[in-house]
């Protein structure tokens, strides 16, 4: 349980920072409330709908987990099991040394954040946070103490008599945040929190979220479909697609190595070429493999193991590509082996730092992209229509296997 007399960093103002809090102080009593989650074998249908098909996830006690993917492929559907709001169709969900696969919501130790915050209209500030206490018979007085405690962290103090309509959405989105952490939960549930935040606000409050998550030692666990998101906050990113668990990795790991051409996709930027598996050359490491790609010749990446003849693909992310002028030949591109293809300028979208050049290889007719940095790129002075050549290195080169 929390130490009511702990005293807990304020998120407020900058001024307030305590060196506890800059050193991320972690009362001894909040740090140990936190337990792991163990998904096993975790099914749901909605009659023949498959929202959720045999999942299988460890969360590790303490780390801030994002569910990561598209609308619809089933982020929502497992948080609402874990916290208990949905039943599960077939397998286990651990809470810590807990199977809670039956138990009522409010003997999880989980709190949810909704992604509409569904706050109370009705009542204050104060009292749509004070009311899960209410309800779960915490006296008045230790509400009151409690209540106070969490609107001076979320920085709320003085907006509590407040009503919800009365408030920014960052501050009804920290209403909620208040509202789920004063029942002290192990695990808090965080459903898209951020989403109805306008962009300069949703990475501040992002900024929050991880402090808090960091300052309370509790684990988290966000659904997302938004990368950044997944990459700023989480220690463990999980990439779903219908359903189904892509990918679980640290955002580094996930960003440099997708596991699938889905997750390659998703994560945005990456330019994907499909071929068949030509040699395979293993070493410590892995492999380097080649493939075979119709029309544009042979080409080299990284994988752990594929077997010759297999349909396969592999990615570039569109920014390790290095742009090979006539003549002009860059130490980085002296390490290539085989890396290189042809392709037309068909736009050209200048974003601020970044520019954006869309390519079509003439070859194939496929489209690619190349991010160079605008302050490179126009040194160049190349217009759409030109061919150009972009090169790359084997080791940015990723084999995907499906
Ligand atoms: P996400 O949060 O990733 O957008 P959801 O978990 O809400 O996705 O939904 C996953 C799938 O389950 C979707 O195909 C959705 O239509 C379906 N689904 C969710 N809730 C219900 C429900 N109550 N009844 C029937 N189908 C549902
Ligand atoms: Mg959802």
């Amino acid at each position: 349980m929390l130490n009511p007399s702990a005293s807990i960093p304020s998120l407020s103002s900058r001024a307030e920072h305590t060196a506890a809090q800059a050193e991320g102080f972690v009362p001894a009593a909040i740090a140990a409330n936190t337990a792991g989650i163990s998904l096993r074998s975790l099914t749901k249908k909605y009659g023949s709908v498959v929202a959720i098909n045999n999942i299988n996830l460890e969360i590790a006690a303490g780390s801030y987990c994002c569910l990561l993917g598209p609308s619809g492929c089933g982020k929502t559907t497992t948080l609402r099991m874990i916290a208990g709001h949905e039943a599960i169709t077939s397998g286990e969900i651990w809470i810590g040394d807990c199977r809670v696969n039956t138990l009522p919501p409010a003997k999880r130790n989980t709190a949810m954040v909704f992604q509409n915050y569904a706050l109370f209209p009705h009542k204050t500030v104060w009292r749509n946070v004070e009311f899960g206490l209410k309800m779960r018979g915490v006296s008045p007085p230790e509400r009151t103490k409690r209540v106070d405690e969490i609107l001076e962290v979320v920085a709320l103090k003085d907006l509590a008599k407040r009503k919800p309509h009365m408030l920014s959405g960052g501050q009804q989105q920290r209403v909620a945040l208040a509202r789920a952490l004063v029942t002290r939960p192990q695990v808090l549930l965080l459903d898209e929190p951020l989403s109805a935040l306008d962009e300069n606000l949703r990475v501040k409050t992002r900024g929050e979220l991880r402090k808090l998550q960091r300052q309370f030692g509790m684990t988290f666990i966000q659904v997302t479909h938004a990368q950044d998101e997944a990459f700023s906050l989480s220690d463990q990113i999980v990439v779903m697609d219908q359903g189904q668990i892509d990918q679980v990795g640290t955002p580094q790991t996930v960003f440099s190595q997708p596991a699938s051409k889905f997750v390659a996709q998703f994560i945005g930027d990456n330019n994907i070429f499909e071929g068949t598996v030509l040699q395979v050359e293993s070493n410590d490491q892995g492999a380097v493999i080649q493939l075979e790609v119709e029309g544009l010749g042979r080409f080299s990446c990284y994988g752990q193991a594929a077997n010759v003849g297999m349909a396969a693909a592999f990615c570039v992310r569109s920014d390790q590509m290095t742009l090979i002028l006539p003549g002009n030949r860059t130490t980085r591109v002296n390490t290539v082996t085989a890396n290189q293809i042809c392709a037309r300028i068909t736009a050209v979208e200048f974003t601020g730092y970044v520019t954006r050049v869309s390519l079509m290889l003439e070859a194939t007719g496929q489209e690619i992209l190349y991010k160079i940095l605008t302050h490179d790129w126009v040194t160049h002075r190349l217009q759409e229509g030109q061919l150009i050549t972009l090169s790359w290195r084997v080791e940015d080169s990723i084999f995907l296997s499906h």
